[in-house]
């Protein structure tokens, strides 16, 4: 068993309001509905949440703070420049993903038949195997918010066991 030192643990939240005439991003994914996600960039409430669990698990700033609303050059942004840059962030602090599970939380559309293409882009874009990947989704039952996705992400980052020296092999610091 792995010392905790070796674990890290984060948590990711998003929400965006549906707008008439934008297309629908979710994990990357386009899904044919007439209405998309609002925002400053593509609006990508999933890839926002993976973004911030994250950049959380290794106790970094934010996604709003990385890449302020305020600042036009994130207009229009493909979300996955922040997942990029949050990725970035783990292999620095030399982590790894070991595996991430979401819960969508969205009236429509219906996620069921999106979600084996969505796990498949999510785990292309983290560089991680579809079976570490969990996309549920419910719909927000009495909770008066249909105009919106809502995404709620955790992922559980490991750090590789340092190899051990192959027999036979010496640090040059142990030659006499
Ligand atoms: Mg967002």
């Amino acid at each position: 068993m792995s010392s905790s030192h070796n674990m890290r643990i984060g948590y990711g939240w998003d929400s965006h309001e549906f707008k008439r005439g934008i297309p629908l991003k979710i994990g990357g994914v386009v899904l044919d509905h007439p209405r998309g996600l609002g925002g400053h960039s593509d609006g990508d409430v999933l890839l926002h949440a993976i973004t911030d669990a994250l950049l959380g698990a290794v106790a970094a700033p934010d996604i709003g703070s990385l890449f302020p609303p305020s600042d036009p050059q994130w207009k229009g942004a493909d979300s996955r420049v922040f997942l990029d840059e949050a990725l970035k962030r783990v292999q620095q602090a030399g982590y790894r993903i070991a595996n991430l599970d979401s819960t969508l939380i969205l009236m429509e559309p219906r996620i069921g038949p999106y979600a084996g293409t969505i796990r498949a882009r999510v785990s292309e874009l983290l560089g991680i195997s579809a079976d570490a990947i969990g996309i549920k989704a419910k719909t927000p039952e009495g909770m008066g918010t249909d105009n919106a996705a809502i995404a709620h992400v955790t992922v559980l980052l490991e750090k590789p066991e340092p190899q051990p020296r192959p027999k036979g092999t010496r640090k040059k610091t142990d030659r006499a």
